[in-house]
């Protein structure tokens, strides 16, 4: 059973592993692997880990697994607390928490408090007694002084997005808080990144704390992944613009090409990117042709880290070094796949053709590999795990809702043509 590696290798229950395989969490990303063992001795910990590289479920787990193994001082008042920066960050990990918590014997309690909103609920919820607390350290410090929270026996302490509260817009707040935990206890420690200053301040707050280091946490495709040509990504249809974003982070691509199928979509897709941070323009048929233009220099002079193009691009266009294409619409044909990765790994420089395969997409996908006479291994990337089911009626492998246009008509015509043998030729 895959899931009972994850129990295996890292020593957890089988209420954990249980929970965890119900998140769709079957096997540990590399920040778990490091850091739960540890964590689960009891050792404090300061780990580098992205968001999106598993850190939660890192922390969550033997959180849930020490506070089984614990005493329980007090009926009221919480054993563990999760400090983060932010309302949105404590609401997503109290969710995990519980999630990861549900198949425990006894029922854990975990109260997620953050400000900028009523505080009198929270303390009516804190009544009857808790056992995990998850929140802002300004809230947090409020819910002492109204004593709806003691935390003198929060013997276990994460501190997540620890750059954040250790930075000087938390740091008075969060030392408040530390001065009202016992000092004995445990502190797990999760970042991004730890640039020396916060290193330094971080170090304090730790006994002799075991180092985590993930690298590219976010990343986990192996090299062998990477250094392929061609890749297939197996995704939700709705995520794909989040995979795409996830990607060219991870990578830090600098320039990409990706392929839509409409006007429309590369309009969408493009503003999606823009809100997001990315550099990415549209770039197709209804543009002027001195935008068109503008957008072809402008990409080449590396003012645009994407550009989404509808297949107007996949033939002509000569764009030196660009790296990256990426279907992010599969192409109708094998040839235009053939046309649209041609964009890249030109003049001996090295590319890299990356398909967005989904479970609509999946049979069509198929073809495109025949007609290539290609397989790629489908991969997943962690935190965009599919949930999609094929449809039932595809069995033409076609793009679902794409009738072939007059283009498509005439192409197969001439496809058709130029496989039959010479001799039925005739001039
Ligand atoms: P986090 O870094 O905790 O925000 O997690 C990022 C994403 O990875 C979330 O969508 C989690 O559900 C997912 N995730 C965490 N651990 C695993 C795992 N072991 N296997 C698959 N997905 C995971």
């Amino acid at each position: 059973m895959p899931f009972s590696t994850f129990g295996q290798a890292l020593g957890l229950s089988d209420e954990l592993v249980r929970a965890a395989a119900e998140l769709g969490f079957h096997s540990p990303t590399p920040v778990q692997s490091a850091a739960i063992p540890p964590a689960l001795r009891g050792t404090d910990l300061m780990a580098s880990a992205q968001t999106g590289s598993g850190k939660t479920a890192a922390f969550a787990l033997p959180l849930i697994a020490r506070l089984s193994r614990m005493a329980r001082p007090s009926q009221r008042w919480p054993r563990a607390l999760v400090l983060v920066p932010t309302r949105e960050l404590a609401a997503q990990v109290g969710e995990v928490v519980r999630a990861l918590a549900q198949h425990r014997s006894e029922r854990l309690k975990v109260s997620v408090v953050f400000g900028g909103v009523s505080i009198n609920p929270q303390m009516m919820a804190m009544r009857g007694g808790t056992d995990v607390v998850v929140a802002t350290p300004g809230r947090l410090l409020d819910l002492v002084a109204h004593r709806a929270v003691n935390l003198s026996h929060a013997s276990l302490l994460v501190l997540d997005e620890a750059d954040r509260l250790l930075d000087l817009g938390f740091a008075d707040e969060l030392h408040r808080v530390l001065a009202l935990l016992p000092a004995d206890r445990q502190t797990l420690m999760f970042s991004a990144t730890f640039p020396p200053p916060v290193a330094a301040l971080a170090q304090t707050l730790l006994k002799n704390p075991v180092l985590v280091e993930v690298p590219d946490s976010a990343c986990t495709e192996t090299a062998t992944q990477r250094a392929i040509a061609q890749r297939a990504i197996l995704v939700d249809a709705p995520r794909r613009t989040q995979l795409l974003r996830h990607l060219i982070q991870c990578h830090q691509w600098q320039r990409v090409l990706v392929f839509v199928a409409t006007q429309h979509a590369a309009g969408v897709v493009a503003e999606k990117l823009y809100k997001a941070g990315v550099y990415a323009t549209p770039f197709h048929g209804g543009l002027s042709q001195g935008a068109r233009q503008q957008v072809l220099e402008e990409f080449k002079d590396e003012r645009w880290e994407v550009v989404v193009t509808t297949d107007l691009a996949a033939r002509g266009i000569d764009i030196a070094q660009l790296p990256v294409v990426v279907n992010y619409d599969l192409p109708r044909s094998a040839v235009d796949h053939v046309h649209r990765i041609g964009r890249t790994g030109r003049a001996g420089a090295k590319g890299l053709a990356v398909s967005f395969v989904t479970a609509a997409s999946e049979a069509h996908f198929r073809l495109i590999e025949k007609r290539q006479g290609l397989t790629l291994p489908r991969e997943n990337i962690p935190g965009f795990e599919v949930t999609e089911v094929p449809p039932t009626s595809a069995g033409h492998g076609g793009v679902k809702g794409k009738r072939p246009s007059k283009k498509d008509k005439l192409r197969a015509v001439a496809a058709a043509v130029s496989v039959e043998p010479p001799a039925t030729r005739t001039a």
